[in-house]
């Protein structure tokens, strides 16, 4: 696994609020009876507690423009994050009315997927993989070189500080104990000081395990029976809606390794591209942050030349 301090993001994720209800959605939106989001000043320390952080800071939710206070968060950031860290993840809620701040705040580092390509892919998270493997060992090595901790992000929500963004977001809906406090620093851990976490919520996932694709759009979440179990026991409404489906199977480690030759989850898009900074901000203003963008990839790839211990390994 990689040590927090290596990774080149981590995500402040400002609500869990979203407009869509996607299949297997890593934040599991569609089982919270209510969302939450977050405060302001809870937004502010959790900045300030990633002082020193060489990587990036991300914005995320559910969808972070349904926060309320979306505006003022832009303007914080502004304020405390210096431009070329900032990240922002959006599905593209009310898109017109917000976009000339999004762009303001975080020019080309906007990840704006609207989840409606026919193509689009989620890997199911709650096929909890001690419920399909028996081989403890062999889990634990496919665990530690999970996709998503390898290429995305820690994270912070309300319950405090995370080494994975999928095991914060169990950690809402499973109401677990929390994260680690937000005090400076707390990021700057290896991967023998995070394991706390990594046995209370990997091996609840299945992140890591090979299978086949899924489509975001069969109407249904695949889950294990003991995560299924935990589902009903907490009504969740989707749940309720009846649009969870229990997995029964066993996998032997040759059908794992067979999946695993072909298997690669982190191209969710599909065959659909990125929305293009045209797409996103029109011709005038695309045009500037394209533009931008190439004069800013000049100047750090100048950067880099003359301090190559400062390079930032991207996903
Ligand atoms: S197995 Fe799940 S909880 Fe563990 S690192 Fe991977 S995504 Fe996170």
């Amino acid at each position: 696994m990689k040590a927090l301090r290596d990774n080149w993001l981590i995500q402040i994720e400002i609500t869990n609020s979203c407009f869509l209800e996607c299949d297997n959605c890593t934040r599991f939106i569609g089982h919270h009876k209510k969302p939450y989001f977050m405060k302001l000043e809870m937004i502010e320390q959790a900045i300030d507690s990633l002082e020193g952080f060489k990587g990036g800071i991300g914005i995320m939710g559910g969808e972070p423009l349904m926060h309320p206070d979306f505006i003022d968060i832009c303007k914080l950031i502004q304020k405390k994050v210096p431009r070329e860290k900032r990240y922002i993840w959006t599905s593209g809620y009310k898109w017109k009315h917000y976009r000339s701040i999004v762009r303001k705040t975080f020019e080309e580092r906007v990840y704006y997927n609207d989840h409606q390509g026919n193509e689009q892919k989620h890997q199911p998270v709650l096929m909890a993989i001690e419920d399909y493997l028996k081989d403890r060992p062999f889990m634990k090595e496919l665990i530690d070189k999970c996709w998503i901790q390898e290429k995305w992000s820690p994270s912070i929500n309300p319950k405090g500080g995370f080494f994975c963004e999928v095991a914060a977001a169990m950690d809402i809906l499973f109401e677990g104990p929390g994260g680690y406090p937000l005090e400076k620093g707390w990021w700057d851990k290896s991967p023998q000081q995070f394991q706390d976490q990594v046995e209370r919520y990997c091996y609840r996932c299945s992140a890591a395990l090979p299978m086949p694709p899924v489509f975001i759009k069969k109407g249904m979440d695949y889950v294990s029976c003991s995560n299924y179990k935990r589902l009903k026991d907490l009504k969740t409404p989707k749940f309720v809606k009846n649009r969870v489906e229990c997995v029964e199977r066993e996998y032997t480690k040759a059908q794992i390794n067979d999946y695993a030759k072909d298997w690669q989850p982190w191209l969710y898009l599909g065959d659909e591209p990125r929305k293009s900074f045209y797409a996103m901000y029109g011709l005038f203003a695309g045009f500037l942050v394209a533009f931008g963008k190439k004069v800013r990839k000049r100047r750090n790839k100048i950067k880099e030349c003359l301090h190559p211990s400062q390079k930032q390994s991207r996903p």
